[in-house]
């Protein structure tokens, strides 16, 4: 291999650990996580002669629900509203997360293949 590609190589090395480190960094200033969704579901009492039963528009609630699975098992969990944000940002740090170590793992492939050929190319 000619100098060049060497210190190409060199350079393309570093700048794969400077982005790995900057994910990492993401990852670890990401706060509490959870995977799932968050729904609002409007709900009829257990009231029969209740408009709810008639009415659509007049079911009670909103009334939250974080779901998730849990070995292929639904878990349905009530919230009250006022904890609602808590999951729902729970929820988009999962999100993050997910996407952080896809990205991170493409990385590591590609800086993986550079520290290879680097070693390759060192050997004689
Ligand atoms: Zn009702």
């Amino acid at each position: 291999m000619k100098a060049t590609s060497k210190t190409k190589l060199a350079a393309l090395i570093r700048s794969d650990a400077q982005r790995f480190e900057s994910l990492q960094r993401e990852i670890v200033q990401l706060d509490y996580f959870c995977k799932g969704t968050v729904l609002k579901r409007m709900m009829k009492c257990g009231h029969q002669p209740c408009a709810c039963h008639r009415d659509p528009a007049k079911r009670h609630g909103p009334y939250f629900e974080c779901t998730y699975k849990v070995q292929n098992k639904t878990v349905n969990l009530r919230l009250y509203p006022e904890v609602m944000p808590l999951y729902r940002a729970a929820i988009q740090h999962y999100r993050k997360l997910k996407s952080l170590l896809a990205r991170m793992e493409r990385l590591s492939r590609q800086a993986l293949a550079h520290l290879a050929q680097q070693r390759l190319t060192g050997r004689n």
